[in-house]
């Protein structure tokens, strides 16, 4: 049986030091949330991935995101696909330690239906996984 876990919105992935990768898209919607021009946006907002092939969010002093208000993410209803898919779209050894997701045995029907996606799809990272 597949697990689902179960975000409890206690932000410690927006804390962790690494990348939240953006597509062209992303960028387009969240400037348009943010009423920023996209070029405004980019210039106060992101910066270029060290690997040079598209932007990341920038980050505030302590390395949380720069988006994190509080207990709760600023840009929740146009967040990036990689802050949505987290932990069930790919997470990494150990997240457990630090992620309150509440893990629940479900079926592949159950699974599905929460992820959208058939269970057993793993991606890669971004945030928390360094470069
Ligand atoms: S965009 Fe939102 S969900 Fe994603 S890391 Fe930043 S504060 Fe967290």
């Amino acid at each position: 049986m597949p697990i689902f876990y179960e975000c409890q919105r206690c932000t410690a992935c927006c804390r962790w030091p690494g990348q939240v990768r953006l597509t062209e898209v992303e960028v387009d919607r969240i400037a348009e949330y943010k009423s920023l021009k996209v070029n405004d946006f980019v210039e106060r907002y992101t910066r270029l991935r060290p690997d040079r092939k598209g932007l990341t969010l920038i980050e505030r002093g302590d390395g949380a995101c720069i988006f994190l208000e509080g207990g709760d993410c600023g840009i929740q209803a146009v967040k990036p696909k990689q802050c949505r898919e987290f932990p069930n779209g790919w997470n990494f050894p150990g997240f457990e330690a630090v992620c309150r997701a509440v893990a629940h045995e479900v079926t592949d029907e159950e699974y599905a239906r929460r992820t959208g996606w058939e269970a057993g799809r793993q991606e890669g990272g971004g945030r928390g996984v360094p470069g």
